[in-house]
């Protein structure tokens, strides 16, 4: 039984991704077919100039047109059960009822990694919950000897969501408001998008960058200036 570490890979993103945003939102505003918009040999400098204004407009719909799918592992169920809320995406996930836990991994959160004493309490914790687990196994099935498996407990998951999607995941999951552990595998996939597609994502992040100011009232972490103060009241 060992701690686990987070991975994050970009499996598939959609072929020809601007062309497709670009011709996406092109056939609005356009009396030629997508479909020939799509094979025209337009610069990816046009394309991108063109993205960046219609999502600057709010015109967000031709982003949905492109999907991104992502392998994750080294997550606590603590975290997917956080990530599985966003509605609009896909999830395929490791089953505690086919895959057996004889032998799970953990997450340690940095609170406790950062106390020895603690560390060492934790690890005890899940080394007996290992041990209940395997004997429980013995007389019960997987699927009814997961029930004393811990949040803690490693998982692995494939996420698909579209451009727009991830933009608002990103929105509530970069915000320092959130929880760690889905705030640091939002900045890894936020990482991915800005890489594979920046007219879409170089702006991506908490939803303060979009509003210039942070609504989270008392909760803020300061970093952006309160509604009130941004709009001069
Ligand atoms: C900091 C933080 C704290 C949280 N705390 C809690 C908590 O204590 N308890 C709790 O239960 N949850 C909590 N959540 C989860 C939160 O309530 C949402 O379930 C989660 O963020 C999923 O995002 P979403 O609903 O905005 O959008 P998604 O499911 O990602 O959907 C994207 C957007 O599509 C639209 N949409 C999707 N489905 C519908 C629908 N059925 N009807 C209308 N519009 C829809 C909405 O505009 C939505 O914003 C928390 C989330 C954050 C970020």
């Amino acid at each position: 039984m060992e701690q686990s570490k987070l991975n994050v890979q970009l499996l598939e993103v959609t072929q020809n991704a601007l062309s497709v945003i670009y011709s996406a939102a092109r056939q609005c505003y356009s009396s030629d077919f997508a479909g020939e918009i799509f094979k025209d040999n337009v610069s990816s400098d046009k394309q991108e100039r063109f993205i960046e204004k219609i999502i600057g407009s709010g015109h967000e719909s031709p982003l949905e047109h492109v999907k991104f799918t992502f392998a994750v592992e080294g997550v606590s169920r603590a975290l997917t059960h956080q990530l599985v809320r966003h509605r609009i995406a896909s999830y395929s996930q490791q089953s505690q009822r086919y895959v057996t836990e004889k032998d799970f991994e953990y997450i340690v959160p940095p609170s406790v990694e950062k106390d020895e004493n603690l560390k060492k309490e934790f690890k005890n914790i899940m080394d007996r919950i290992q041990k209940a687990y395997n004997e429980i196994l013995e007389t019960t099935s997987p699927q009814d000897a997961r029930y004393v498996l811990p949040q803690a407990a490693e998982t692995k998951i494939v996420v698909t969501m579209n451009a727009r999607e991830l933009l608002h995941f990103f929105e509530e999951r970069c915000c320092t408001r959130a929880q760690w552990e889905i705030r640091k595998l939002a900045y890894e996939m936020l990482l991915i998008c800005k890489r594979e597609l920046p007219s879409v994502f170089s702006m991506a992040g908490p939803k303060c960058l979009k509003l210039g100011y942070c609504p989270e009232g008392k909760f803020s972490c300061g970093l952006a200036p309160s509604k009130e103060k941004a709009l001069g009241r």
